[in-house]
């Protein structure tokens, strides 16, 4: 019904009420983006201004220290008919400002989107087609990435060791424009899961999922997020949370390399009682790798308890300094 009065203008004077329920929510992490901020919520108010379903937007700010946050508060003055913010005391990370994201969304329709304009938010209502068709899971792929070498590359090989490790189905567990029926999003949220993997977690409850291509564009403004270190996490993430498969590798390595010492111990005391034989090379060499191995092992060990850690003491996976919204569409 409010299809026919969508230019921005006429908007500002006569907002759309929200509803209770919405149709669709967005959910869009945001930390340090204040370039952004502004394209960003012009170009998305105008989108899903234009496709005449009610919606709301939940930005989680996720410890912006720039002016991110004040920017925010200024845009949910303007539209706090379809804004709504989630501010965290802290920097807890993109997935878990989409998890805080999930357990407060209202729509039948949940939406993903990157703050930094990588993806397009004129391309939601192509999802949302998908979603009406009769899909419950609507995932874009990055056709063509516009990142750097790295970037595209260390996320390719997180991709194939995903694909490998937990066996789910899913073309790019990356990026970040997806869309979700109500009912997925309600089952990642109770998993209590600590894993930064929610979009490979929502692919496996989800029945009938699709992959979609979606343009993928340079970063708007500022810098990638993502250090080195943040990647190698989530890699450790992904792995442990999904599978048990890094903790067996390391029994059948364990079995073999303990299988071959003991053959290397009697050839070694074979030949010292024998031939007499010196050196001391090739026992570095095994305590050394014997060595290496073991302090891995016990690294992944500490994943997985520290995973069943988290689990047992309940921690809570962040903590919201303050909620901005209209209550009940009023
Ligand atoms: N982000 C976040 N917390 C973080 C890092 C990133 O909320 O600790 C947000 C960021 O503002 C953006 C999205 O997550 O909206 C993706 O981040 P980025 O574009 O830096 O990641 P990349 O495109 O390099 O994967
Ligand atoms: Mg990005």
């Amino acid at each position: 019904m409010q299809k026919k009065f969508l230019s921005g203008e006429k908007l500002k004077k006569k907002p759309i009420p929200v509803k209770n329920v919405p149709s669709v929510s967005i959910v869009i992490p945001m930390f340090n983006e204040e370039e952004n901020v502004d394209i960003l919520s012009k170009r998305l108010l105008k989108t899903m201004d234009s496709i005449g379903k009610t919606y709301e937007i939940i930005f989680v700010d996720d410890g912006s220290g720039d002016k991110t946050p004040t920017m925010l508060r200024n845009l949910f003055k303007k539209r706090s008919d379809v804004v709504r913010i989630i501010t965290f005391n802290g920097n807890y990370g993109q997935y878990v400002a989409i998890l805080a994201g999930f357990e407060h969304v209202r729509g039948d329709v949940i939406v993903t989107l990157d703050a930094d304009l990588q993806n397009l938010p004129e391309e939601i209502p192509n999802l949302l087609a998908k979603i009406d068709e009769g899909y419950d899971l609507v995932g874009g792929y990055r056709a063509k990435r516009h990142d750097n070498f790295f970037r595209t590359y260390a996320s390719k090989i997180v991709n194939f060791i995903r694909a490998k490790a937990t066996g789910i189905e899913m073309k790019d567990h990356g990026c970040m424009l997806r869309a979700y029926k109500k009912f997925i999003v309600d089952e990642v949220v109770k998993t209590r899961e600590t894993s930064t993997f929610i979009t490979a977690l929502a692919q496996k409850f989800a029945g009938n999922p699709i992959d979609i291509p979606v343009t993928h564009e340079e970063r708007a403004a500022g810098g990638s997020k993502y250090s080195l270190y943040k990647l190698i996490r989530i890699t450790f993430d992904l792995l442990t949370g999904f599978s048990l498969v890094p903790l067996q590798f390391f029994t059948i390595v364990g079995m073999l390399i303990s299988s071959a010492s003991g053959i290397y111990f009697f050839v070694e005391l074979f030949k010292k009682v024998v031939s007499r034989h010196h050196g001391y090379g090739l026992h570095f060499a095994f305590v050394f790798l014997l060595l290496s191995v073991i302090i891995l092992g016990v690294g992944l060990l500490g994943e997985y308890l520290g995973r069943a850690y988290f689990a047992i003491c309940e921690h809570p996976r962040f903590i919201i300094r303050e909620i901005l919204e209209k209550k009940n569409g009023k």
